[in-house]
């Protein structure tokens, strides 16, 4: 069987990705690093850098939140929402960059995802390091699409959403409650498969995707039909401007309609992962 998302009603796709992703969610951080050789981590690692470019001197000069991790929620922490946010990939990394980078712990947060078996396996591997039992980090259920009421209007710094987007149903209700969140002169980055601009290498890659990915799927999880289901979902995906074109009509002030610095979104890889990012104004 497909899940060639194309076939199915609309009722029925939440269904049916909550399957996938439980089937993969144990394997999942495996699987991660085998299709992608490891090179997930450098793109996780780069968008989390950009985001979180430096702290605002506010967080500083709160002494308490350097010792007190649990001296959190004054009005000066910075909030993030981590949409899709799974097994606490990229939470984890935002947490690590403010706390090493910029001794800071005045910094939350929360991470939302569709998927029970997802948000089980990142407790599981948060439960491993010293952000445990903190309000640093907290898992919520929830949809992208109309995301949980307790998250409010205006109230969050920092929305990103990785590898998570290209999932949804509906592209403009995710952007748009992104928008609604986040406070003004918050920020967007979304992460996600993008397209390869060289007709040679996306030669490679599209071959590569079709007969390498199911059968390391079928090989590594037992489930080959899970990951043909991922492939599709990558093709779907609308390209680099095509994306950043719905950022903009979602409200956010991009870059340029181009690549690279000034841009409204940087390639990785050739385009096989893209970073666009937004401001709410
Ligand atoms: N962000 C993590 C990462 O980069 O490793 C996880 C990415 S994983 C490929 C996609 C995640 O999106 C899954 O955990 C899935 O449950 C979640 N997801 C799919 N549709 C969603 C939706 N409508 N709302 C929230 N999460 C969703």
């Amino acid at each position: 069987t497909h899940f060639g998302f194309k076939e199915v009603p609309e009722e029925e796709k939440e269904t049916l990705v909550g399957g996938v992703f439980s089937s993969v969610a144990s394997s999942y951080d495996l699987m991660n690093d085998s299709m992608s050789l490891g090179i997930h981590r450098l793109w996780k690692d780069s968008f989390v850098s950009t985001m979180v470019p430096r702290l605002p001197p506010s967080l500083h000069q709160n002494p308490s939140a350097l010792t007190d991790p649990t001296a959190s929620s004054t009005s000066s922490t910075f909030k993030c929402l981590d949409v899709a946010g799974g097994t606490g990939d990229i939470a984890l990394r935002i947490l690590d960059r403010a706390r090493e980078k910029f001794a800071c712990r005045d910094i939350e947060v929360e991470i939302v995802d569709l998927n029970q078996g997802m948000l089980n396996e990142g407790r599981k591997r948060v439960a491993k390091t010293l952000y445990y039992n903190t309000p640093q980090i907290t898992f919520t259920h929830g949809n992208a699409q109309s995301l949980p009421t307790h998250i409010q209007d205006n109230s969050i710094d920092l929305y990103t959403i990785a590898f998570g987007i290209r999932n949804c149903t509906s592209l403009p209700a995710v952007l748009s409650e992104a928008y609604r969140v986040l406070k003004p002169g918050g920020k967007i980055g979304v992460l996600e498969f993008g397209k390869v601009s060289n007709p040679l290498f996306r030669e490679v890659y599209r071959q590569y995707s079709f007969s390498f990915i199911p059968i390391m799927g079928k090989i590594l999880a037992g489930d080959a039909d899970s990951y043909q289901y991922l492939v599709e979902s990558i093709e779907r995906f609308p390209s680099q401007p095509e994306f950043a074109k719905l950022v903009q009509e979602a409200g956010f002030q991009t870059g340029q309609m181009k690549e690279g610095k000034g841009g409204a979104w940087t390639d990785f890889t050739g385009g096989i992962a893209t970073m666009w990012t937004g401001v709410k104004a």
